[in-house]
């Protein structure tokens, strides 16, 4: 057993709270590997963001258990010496499916877990929601839980068709299972193809698609029925046009990829939504920063020419993120 205390790690709960009445999102970045742990780190210690260090089953597989511990303690002493005094970093399971991955998780030092039960009938994802918090709230590891069904392909996660949160749902469900947040669904997609072409309409002038807008009228109910619960935004990436461009043309693939518009998100992130999780964009700014070295440099084989500019890509990209979007920049000094 391991505490994430001993780590110099948070759990969500003060930076949930603030961020609510502050009018912000606090940004869950999800993580694989180095260079990626890398510009997460110092795109928050430059702007002084409090940050969620996400792990997926499918980054935990990839990463090791471990090893991805010991990275965000790193994570943690790294801040430091770049000059963040107090930095405030969570380390988060993403999308839990079972009570013994949690738990695991719990007993190897993460601050965070989500318990992702929102395939599941209602009261066995309200039994296996419950057992989990019991778990680890003993340990004050903070827990997520999901009503509603997001659509889109995320590691393991996978579902055709989408279903709103139901807002007459969340007073029940977040009482019986003590949860400290509740993702809940109202458009928002996994991957970078949230949306197939016939959803969307098309700008006239530019061709680009243009997604239907997210259910705010669902977030409303969801805020009005537990006013001042964080409610959590998956699949929030926005998918930028110039990332996807650069990609498409130095020999990659991605027709029609489409995310949410980052105006949809800004105004989200002054509700309740105090957790919006970004995890394609930097994928792609990965990707882009990546293919054009390839392009520009066939005979490079060195990967820290093309690691390092992927690096700075992202950096790049999570300050955007935490500036222009969430508004989180300066809220952990
Ligand atoms: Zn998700």
């Amino acid at each position: 057993m391991v505490s994430y205390k001993e780590l110099g790690l948070v759990n969500t709960r003060e930076m949930f709270a603030k961020a609510i009445n502050g009018g912000y999102a606090i940004p869950a970045f999800n993580f694989n590997n180095m260079e990626q742990l890398q510009a997460i780190i110092k795109a928050c210690a430059e702007t002084k963001s409090p940050v969620i260090l996400q792990v997926s089953k499918g980054a935990r597989n990839y990463a090791n258990q471990t090893l991805l511990r010991y990275m965000a303690q790193g994570a943690v002493e790294y801040a430091k010496e770049l000059g963040w005094e107090h930095p405030q970093i969570c380390l988060h399971l993403d999308h839990g499916d079972t009570f013994e991955l949690c738990k695991s998780c719990v007993d190897f030092g993460f601050s965070s877990v989500m318990i992702d039960g929102s395939s599941l009938p209602y009261e066995e994802n309200i039994e296996l929601t419950k057992k989990v918090v019991e778990y680890a709230h003993q340990f004050d590891v903070t827990v997520e839980a999901e009503l509603g069904v997001l659509a889109g392909v995320e590691d393991d996660v996978q579902a055709e068709e989408s279903h709103y949160t139901k807002p007459e749902e969340v007073i029940d469900f977040a009482t019986r299972t003590g949860c400290d947040s509740l993702a809940i669904s109202i458009g928002t997609s996994h991957g970078a193809y949230k949306f197939k072409p016939e959803q969307c309409t098309r700008d006239p002038k530019t061709g680009k698609l243009v997604p239907p807008p997210l259910a705010f009228d669902v977030l409303d109910a969801v805020m009005e029925k537990l006013p001042g619960f964080p409610i959590v935004l998956h699949g929030s990436s926005s998918v930028p046009q110039e990332y996807v461009d650069i990609i498409n043309s130095n020999g990659g693939n991605l027709p029609d990829a489409v995310g949410i518009p980052e105006d949809q998100l800004r105004k989200a992130a002054k509700s309740a939504v105090c957790k919006i999780n970004i995890d394609s964009d930097s994928r792609l700014a990965f990707t882009a920063a990546v293919r054009k070295v390839f392009a520009e440099k066939p005979g490079e084989f060195d990967p820290r020419k093309y690691c390092g500019p992927a690096r700075d890509e992202m950096t790049k990209l999570y300050k955007h993120k935490i500036i222009e979007v969430l508004g989180s920049n300066g809220k952990a000094e």
